[in-house]
């Protein structure tokens, strides 16, 4: 199943599932009660927003060797984590807007993990029972701030530096082999596999676990492969997992 959330006209927000013939709309939510509407609009009619609004981001850094060779970064021995403030979630074709404390902004395309229940140190192995599916990511990035700074909480917390969607794909096997690709302007900058992360996802949402609790609705970021570079003022930066969809999403000055 892939779950939409949409601003449907003249209804609240809601969320959708995808359909063959458009976007079924429900009452409620997956996380917690949701049911099923008569209504099907053609997805033409409809804007789709975040496939969630979470309570907290949070990020996983050089998870990809490559992408960790390309930072003069050693892998490290446990997952490196950080968070980005809810307030940095966009949907698709929302425009991430450039702030004008950075003249570097870069584009990280990530696998991104939904969770369906509340998740405090859950062994790997039971992982895959907390959540409700993935979604593509695009873990915006002040790569200039980022270094000046030496801790990462404005490079990353800018608004609009994380879009998420379009759709939470119920199915997505995170152990298989996937596609991960950014393309910038149509030319591909950033062509990986999932499989080729550090720390799977098992791993992952148990480590972070044993931190802190998750949440239903919380996103966690699974890292990027490498190939990383700036977005510009004009730029139609596409982030595109295979058998997820792809996010695409503009990019402007503040
Ligand atoms: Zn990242």
């Amino acid at each position: 199943m892939k779950i939409v959330r949409v601003d449907a006209e003249a209804d609240d927000i809601t969320y959708g599932t995808v359909e063959p013939d458009g976007i079924r709309l429900y009452h409620g939510s997956p996380l917690f009660q949701w049911e099923r509407s008569e209504t099907v609009l053609p997805i033409t009619q409809v804007k789709l927003l975040a496939p969630v609004i979470p309570t907290k981001v949070v990020a996983v850094g050089k998870n990809y060797a490559e992408h960790a060779a390309e930072m003069a970064s050693d892998l490290p021995d446990r997952p490196i984590i950080f968070l980005k403030p809810p307030t940095s979630v966009i949907g698709p074709m929302s425009p991430i807007r450039l702030p004008e404390a950075s003249l570097e902004v870069h584009h990280e395309a990530e696998l991104a993990v939904v969770m369906a229940k509340v998740a405090r140190n859950v062994a790997a192995e039971d992982v895959s029972n907390h959540i409700l599916g993935y979604t593509v990511a695009n873990d915006v990035t002040a790569r200039d701030l980022q270094r000046s700074d030496g801790q990462w909480t404005r490079a990353k917390g800018f608004d609009t530096f994380c879009p998420l969607g379009p759709a939470i794909d119920t199915e997505f096997d995170p152990t298989e082999p996937h596609a991960i690709t950014a393309t910038v302007n149509g030319e591909i900058r950033q062509d990986g596999s999932t499989s080729d992360m550090v720390f799977g996802v098992g791993e992952l949402v148990s480590f972070i676990s044993s931190v802190m609790t998750l949440l239903p609705g919380d996103v966690i970021l699974t890292g990027t492969p490498a190939g990383v570079g700036p977005i510009r003022s004009g730029d139609h930066v596409e982030i595109d997992i295979e058998g997820i969809g792809v996010l695409v999403n503009p990019v402007v000055a503040s």
